[in-house]
């Protein structure tokens, strides 16, 4: 078959990998100007492979199989080093945040971090693009798809027998386009995960940091909602991240260079019901408000103190962002953000203070906007020869499940 892929991220190097010893022609269109400015969102960024059947999407990946491909991405870095940890191993960790209230996740995980991540994805691509049946077209962007009988036609021009969209959340614009014109492919849209980023001296969380690198909880709060962490960052720095029209924020940390702060986010899942049908428009629309008020392209900074008591804060003590100074202002992110959504998030950091004493202090600092948005879940089976896989799809929300995703259906794909 002339199978085409649209995107070279971390799904579509899951399904080349399971395909490209077959027959099958592969053509792949990514956006990116060349290999370099290719942008594996989370390769790029951070590189924390997790291996968990308790995060990561909303499908069922096989362990071994996970463990494949965190092996897989480790033997494409140069010198196979990598940060190593186990969330809740231990018993007595899990029974501490179990009997506070929080539900502890399972998972291990792998760190290769943003500086040896170019050389990760520039030798997968090396790898490929030596394959004869393996084509790759780069400042290609597919604006348009269309299912046609047995043939899918891109950008009004090539046809082929088969089209699989790995566009990850980046390439929002074509998923809406696709299910504007066939809206049945939705099958649920109503999540957004919204909250704010944290940020405190290593030394209050140095136990936890050493004993599991990333500790992962959810915890039911009084407002009703569930609140999570996400994203912990041990001695790591947080950035901006940049849509279309907004600026949230991000953590993300290097093997070399260290910060003195550890970082993570603190999101509250919003779901909301009907008549409600738009989570992305939900989370811009409080972006936007946050921006507004930080001025353009910046975000919110605040105080833990000054949050509880909604002040602005005017002065820091003694934790210190690490942050660029010309990308945030100090502010309070009240005036931006619900009241459940802030109530969720105070309940959280109180109850998390029980079991790790300083996380609650006055001068942790907070940064908002920090969001997650969920990609509209889509049926995999009303087309015979247009799929979706990886986080475009609504199945999937890490490097390891995008990539097992695409494996996966390349292996459909090969036993038809
Ligand atoms: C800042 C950040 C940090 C993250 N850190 C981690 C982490 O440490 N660990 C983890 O497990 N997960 C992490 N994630 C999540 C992880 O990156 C994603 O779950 C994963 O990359 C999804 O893979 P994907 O193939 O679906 O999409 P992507 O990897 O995003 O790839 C999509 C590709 O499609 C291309 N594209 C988009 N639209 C078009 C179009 N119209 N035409 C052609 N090409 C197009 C893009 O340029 C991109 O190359 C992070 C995400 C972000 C945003």
């Amino acid at each position: 078959m002339r199978i085409a892929i649209i995107g070279f991220g971390a799904a579509a190097i899951g399904f080349i990998e399971r395909i490209k010893n077959t027959k099958h022609e592969i053509h792949i269109f990514e956006k990116s100007k060349d290999i370099y400015s290719s942008s594996i969102s989370g390769i790029r960024a951070d590189g924390k492979l997790f291996v968990s059947n308790e995060m990561g999407g909303n499908i069922d990946v096989d362990m071994d199989l996970q463990k494949q491909l965190v092996n897989y991405y480790i033997d494409k870095t140069e010198d196979k080093k990598y940060e190593k940890g186990s969330s809740f191993a231990k018993k007595e960790y899990y029974n501490k945040f179990y009997e506070k209230g929080f539900q502890p996740i399972h998972s291990d995980f792998y760190h290769i971090g943003t500086d040896q991540l170019k050389k990760v994805l520039y030798s997968i691509y090396e790898d490929f693009k030596n394959l004869k049946n393996i084509h790759f077209h780069f400042e290609a962007p597919i604006l348009d798809i269309e299912p046609i009988a047995n043939t899918v036609i891109l950008n009004n021009k090539d046809s082929f027998d088969m089209v699989v969209v790995a566009v990850g959340r980046s390439g929002h614009k074509l998923v809406k386009n696709v299910i504007g014109k066939f809206p049945e492919l939705i099958t649920d849209n109503t999540q957004v995960d919204l909250g704010i980023r944290y940020e405190l001296p290593d030394h209050i969380v140095e136990e936890l940091n050493r004993e599991m690198y990333e500790f992962k909880v959810k915890y039911k709060s009084k407002t009703g909602y569930m609140v999570r962490t996400f994203c912990n960052n041990p001695s790591g720095f947080v950035v901006t991240e940049n849509y279309d029209d907004f600026v949230t924020v991000n953590g993300h940390s290097k093997l070399k260079e260290k910060s003195k702060n550890t970082n993570f986010a603190i999101l509250t899942t919003v779901q909301l019901t009907q008549p409600f049908n738009d989570p992305i428009g939900f989370g811009s629309h409080i972006a936007k408000l946050t921006n507004l008020l930080a001025g353009e392209n910046k975000v919110i900074l605040q105080t833990y103190n000054n949050f509880k008591s909604s002040k602005r804060t005017k002065h820091l003590y003694r934790v210190f962002p690490t942050l660029e100074k010309d990308k945030y202002i100090l502010g309070d992110i009240n005036l931006a953000y619900p009241r459940r959504i802030a109530e969720s998030i105070i309940d959280f950091i109180e109850n998390l203070n029980e079991v790790v004493p300083g996380v609650a202090n006055d001068d942790n600092l907070l940064y908002a906007p920090e969001i997650k948005f969920y990609s509209n879940r889509l049926h995999n089976d009303h087309f015979d020869n247009l799929k979706f896989i990886g986080d475009c799809s609504g199945a999937t929300r890490s490097i390891i499940y995008a990539t097992a995703h695409g494996w996966m259906m390349a292996e459909k794909i090969i036993k038809i």
